[in-house]
């Protein structure tokens, strides 16, 4: 009887060690009608219009912002955060860390979530906990960077803002995409306003599939940790 008590502690313990272990997501619970709207690689003037479009429908969104935008677009970062979004760390520069082959890569990834992170708490108050990596990347060594700094990573479940294809091409993909945990990703860039054409309608068919839009921590249930 001991004996079958202490392996079921064991495995109660190792379950809830995996479960706090998990760093990585591309998308939420399968079991709730919840999704999230993301978007990466702004601010900037384009953001404007989607704050406008969000607030228009009560909408609460996660953006991926870049540390070098934040430079010149203060005052829209802060209007990201007063309207009661979600700001996240897309990194500094939006270096292809696929694509990089220098000795120092590991330490470019950490300056680069690190030089984000300074620049949005600078600006915000509030230092982000959330990281989308540029291009998706989440190979070890970023995992690694980011569990070390109390970060998660946050890919997504559908995306398809810089194919080349019609608006209405792209609202239909994006609205055949929609299901349970879904993340969306979007980009907040004037060479990606074909979304803008959209997003309004989306929203509503979000809304009228019975879905309710959050943000990703609240989708993920995730917790600031630093
Ligand atoms: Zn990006």
């Amino acid at each position: 009887m001991i004996k079958i008590i202490i392996t079921s502690i064991f495995f109660f313990v190792r379950a809830c060690a995996f479960v706090h272990a998990q760093i990585f997501y591309a998308y939420g619970c399968k079991d709730l009608e919840k999704v999230s709207l993301t978007f990466d690689d702004g601010p900037c003037e384009s953001t404007k219009k989607i704050l406008k479009i969000l607030k228009n429908h009560n909408v609460k969104a996660t953006f991926f912002i870049l540390g070098i935008r934040v430079k010149n677009n203060s005052n829209i970062t802060k209007a990201i955060y007063s309207d009661g979004h979600e700001i996240a760390n897309h990194t500094y520069r939006h270096i292809n860390f696929y694509n990089y082959k220098n000795i120092d890569k590991t330490t470019r990834i950490e300056e680069e979530l690190l030089q984000g992170e300074v620049i949005i708490k600078n600006t915000t108050g509030t230092p982000p906990f959330l990281v989308r990596f540029p291009y998706g990347y989440a190979k070890a060594d970023a995992i690694n960077i980011a569990k070390k700094h109390g970060y998660y990573i946050i890919n997504w479940s559908f995306g398809c803002d810089w194919k080349q294809m019609t608006a209405e091409e792209m609202h239909e993909k994006y609205k055949k995409a929609l299901k349970k945990g879904a993340i969306f990703l979007m980009h907040d860039l004037p060479k990606n306003e074909k979304i803008l054409s959209f997003l309004s309608s989306f929203i509503c068919y979000i809304k009228g599939s019975g879905y309710e839009i959050v943000t990703v921590s609240e989708l993920l249930n995730l917790k600031q940790q630093h």
